[in-house]
This record gives structure tokens, C-alpha cells and sequence, in this order.
């Protein structure tokens, strides 16, 4: 994809639709990729913690996750075709997994919150296939780390919030090679 750049970070000129396409392909040809679904929060944090800003900059697709990153775009003179968000992907993905049999990882949330959403993921999407599961506050990193790599998933949806979420990706995806993706607080949307 082309980018547009805002406040000195790339984002991708994609629709919601052409992303999702984007990240089958990349799953189906089992490529390592780093998705962030960027909001106006996400931003601005990056630009007061150069660390944070470093991180945000090495994903390999940075999406307008928020109405303010277009209008800012567009202020700016360039324009993006929409928004591209953390939950409308994560749901795209859940379907094409389903009907694929794809493996998927989920990290993240409170534990009542993952249990109830994963019986949710069963009942719903029962083509998918549950590498594995953990709530959000962990202390055994490499543990978990550990199960994401033997487990070998297509997609990594982790839901810590930000910036854990991206730091932990950043850390850790070169374990092995799926799509991995921060989807902040999309468990508990999805657990309901
Ligand atoms: N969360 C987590 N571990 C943490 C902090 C947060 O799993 O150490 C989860 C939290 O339970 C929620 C999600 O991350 O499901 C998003 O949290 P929050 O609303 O604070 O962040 P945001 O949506 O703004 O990224």
C-alpha cells in the first residue's frame, strides 16, 4: 500500500475491505507482520515517548483506527479512503478463519472476559481453530511466549491495551511467523 503521513507516522491507503484482503494473502503465504490499528490516543502517546513512537513506526501496517486520523489527513491534503479499525478487522478475520479452519492465539483481557468470549468464539466460529488462550494479566511471560510459538497460530490477536499490547508484539513476534495483531479493548466487546 501507499501511505499518507500524519504527525510523521505512515499510514496505509486501504479501505477496511482491501486490508483484510491484504492480510489473508500474508497469512496464506505465512508471512511475519506487526498490524497496528492506530487511534488519535495511540498517536499522541507515540508522540510524547520516543520509544513507544519507535515501535509504533517498525509495524508493517499502521491503520487509521479513528474519524480524527482521516479529517488530519485530509487537513494535511492528503486523503485516506476511511477508516480502517482494530475491530471491524478482527471480525473479518474471525470469519475467514472460521471458513478456512485457521489457527488463532488470543492474548489479553480479564480472565472472566476471555472465558466468556472464547465459549462465544466456539459457538459462533467453530471452524476456527483455538491455538490457545490467555487473560492479559500475566507474570509468566515466556511461558506464554512459549505456548504462542509451539502452537503455531495464523493470527496472534492481542488485547492488553495500548502501548502494552505493541510493546509485547514488537518483543516477541519473531517466535514464529503469523499475524500479529493489538486489538485494545475488542475481547470485551466481543465477550458482550
Ligand atoms: N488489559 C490487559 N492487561 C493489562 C491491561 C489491560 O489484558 O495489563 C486489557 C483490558 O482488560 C482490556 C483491554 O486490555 O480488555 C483494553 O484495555 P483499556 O481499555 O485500558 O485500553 P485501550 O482499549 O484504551 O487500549
Amino acid at each position: 500500500f501507499s501511505t499518507v503521513n500524519v504527525l510523521g507516522f505512515d499510514f496505509i491507503k486501504a479501505t477496511q475491505q482491501e486490508f483484510v484482503e491484504q492480510l489473508k494473502k500474508d497469512s496464506l503465504s505465512h508471512k511475519n507482520r506487526f498490524v497496528v490499528t492506530a487511534n488519535p490516543e495511540i498517536v499522541l502517546t507515540a508522540l510524547n515517548d520516543p520509544e513507544y513512537s519507535s515501535v509504533i513506526k517498525g509495524a508493517d501496517y499502521l491503520t487509521a483506527d479513528g474519524i480524527g486520523i482521516v479529517k488530519g489527513a485530509k487537513i494535511l491534503g492528503s486523503s485516506l479512503p476511511g477508516r480502517v479499525t482494530g475491530f471491524d478487522t478482527m471480525t473479518a478475520i474471525l470469519k475467514w478463519c472460521d471458513e478456512e479452519r485457521k489457527k488463532i492465539y488470543f492474548l489479553g483481557a480479564k480472565n472472566e472476559v476471555i472465558m466468556t468470549m472464547i465459549e462465544k468464539i466456539k459457538a459462533t466460529y467453530p471452524g476456527i481453530v483455538i491455538a490457545g488462550f490467555h487473560d492479559g494479566y500475566f507474570k509468566d511471560e515466556t511461558g506464554i511466549v512459549r505456548e504462542i510459538q509451539s502452537s503455531e497460530p495464523d493470527f496472534v490477536f492481542c488485547a492488553l491495551g495500548f502501548p502494552k499490547q505493541e510493546y509485547f508484539i514488537e518483543k516477541n513476534r519473531r517466535v514464529t511467523d503469523a499475524i500479529w495483531m493489538g486489538i485494545g479493548g475488542s475481547f470485551d466487546v466481543l465477550a458482550g
